[in-house]
């Protein structure tokens, strides 16, 4: 067969450990046989942003601006055991972190559903995406333990010196304060990333705050959502057959619970955090779960939703055999391909994209799986495969597409 041309390069960000193993041997049998692959190549390994004073996860970013997309290998995000493992210079900062922040965008999660790998919730025929805000709130708070009695006040001092207080609480005893806050652009980059998402997957978008008790901050987030759904997205998603629906978060949960799924849930950052591990477990394992993150600028950076599995790269270097999952790295990059063919108008791309990802549930379905799939699977006796053997399975899937 023919190699698939691409035009513009896919910024493609290598990791660290077992899923940089995993990242070559996908590149060697998945992508390389199929495509001529064009990409602009930046490794993210520990040891070359060390090297670079992390000047390569910038540099990342940048081309990412620049090109538009990006696939990402999980990385390590250095604490106190790494900086003596790799001999660091500083403890540098989680490379998502700072690609996060470089593109300002919301981080969208979805579980890959395949037969045999049935979800906890019957009645979700259809996988449901979450949409997690990544700015403010309980993650930008701060904190005051209260000795004992005394006024606790919110203080606003305007840059033009104007000061508004409220009182939080005329405390008779020991207690806790907390003070959050978000900011009107970083909600507004979030609605816009959420509807864009909702018309590019063509779902319905879900978005819920508790508004009714908190009429000022939580209201503000609806309020925010519903004025830029009105002025710029109601048309698109009517034409594109398509509802935005607000309600209280408990409501949401409640109904969500009921669904058949195949939506997009909008969460505000703590919700965000606690309903995508709910979501994935329920669907079965972090391995199968999907990332990408969508920046209001229309960048699309796509990753696994899981770490670099340090438990099976100990293993592989001692020369132990491993069963690691690579599927949520096979789907990053054929999501990335997706949308580089989408935008460079390139069918071809976009048909290998599906057909990849095809192969993978195909491949499992047929019963061949890694060991976590295994342990949880409804299918009888499902061959287990090492890392590489499920790599090969899926490229003789996808090279029976193409015969
Ligand atoms: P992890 O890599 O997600 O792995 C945690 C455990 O989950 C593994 O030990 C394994 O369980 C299971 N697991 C995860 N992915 C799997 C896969 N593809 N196939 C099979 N099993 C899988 O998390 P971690 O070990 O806590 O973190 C390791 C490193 O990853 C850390 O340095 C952290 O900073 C980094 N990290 C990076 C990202 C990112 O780049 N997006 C995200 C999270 C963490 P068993 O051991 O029971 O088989
Ligand atoms: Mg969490």
């Amino acid at each position: 067969m023919e190699k698939i041309k691409m035009i513009t390069p896919l910024v493609e960000m290598d990791g660290d450990e077992m899923t940089r193993v995993l990242w070559q041997i996908i590149k060697d049998e998945l992508i390389l046989p199929f495509i001529d692959l064009k990409s602009e190549y930046y490794d993210l390994g520990l040891e070359y942003r060390n090297e670079t004073n992390d000047q390569v996860t910038v540099d990342s970013a940048n081309a990412t601006k620049k090109y538009g997309v990006a696939v990402k290998c999980a990385t390590i995000t250095p604490n106190a055991a790494r900086m003596t493992e790799y001999d660091l210079k500083e403890m540098w900062k989680s490379p998502n972190g700072t690609i996060r922040a470089m593109l300002d965008g919301t981080v969208f999660r979805t579980p890959i559903q395949v037969k045999g790998i049935e979800p906890c919730v019957k009645n979700w025929k259809k996988p449901i995406t979450i949409a997690r805000h990544a700015y403010g709130d309980v993650y930008k708070s701060v904190e005051l333990k209260v000795p004992g009695a005394g006024k606790a006040e919110l203080v606003f001092t305007g840059a033009d010196g104007k000061e508004e207080r409220v009182t939080i609480h005329e405390f008779t005893g020991a207690g806790i304060i907390q003070g959050q806050h978000n900011v009107d652009e970083s909600i507004e980059s979030f609605a816009r990333s959420c509807f864009n998402y909702a018309l590019d997957l063509k779902q319905d978008l879900w978005f819920a705050t508790k508004d009714t008790i908190s009429k000022k901050y939580d209201h503000t987030f609806k309020d925010i959502f519903q004025e830029i759904f009105d002025a710029e997205y109601k048309e698109k998603f009517e034409q594109a057959g398509i509802t935005y629906f607000y309600t209280l978060i408990d409501d949401a949960v409640a109904r969500v619970m009921k669904s058949e799924g195949g939506f997009i849930w909008a969460c505000k950052n703590y919700d965000g955090d606690v309903m995508s591990d709910m979501i994935s477990s329920a669907c079965g394992s972090l391995a199968m779960m999907t990332s990408v993150l969508v920046s209001p600028a229309g960048i699309y950076e796509y990753e696994a939703a899981h770490g670099t599995v340090q438990r099976h790269y100990y293993k592989h270097l001692k020369g132990e055999e491993t069963s690691t999952n690579s599927v949520a790295t096979i789907f990053a990059w054929s999501g990335a391909l997706r949308k580089r063919g989408e935008l460079d108008q390139l069918p071809e791309l976009m048909t290998f994209a599906d057909r990849l990802e095809k192969a993978c549930i195909d491949t499992i379905e047929s019963g061949k799986m890694t060991k976590d799939l295994a342990l949880i699977t409804t299918l009888e006796n499902p061959t287990v495969l090492n890392s590489e053997e499920f790599i090969k399975a899926i490229r003789s899937t996808l090279e029976a597409y193409y015969a």
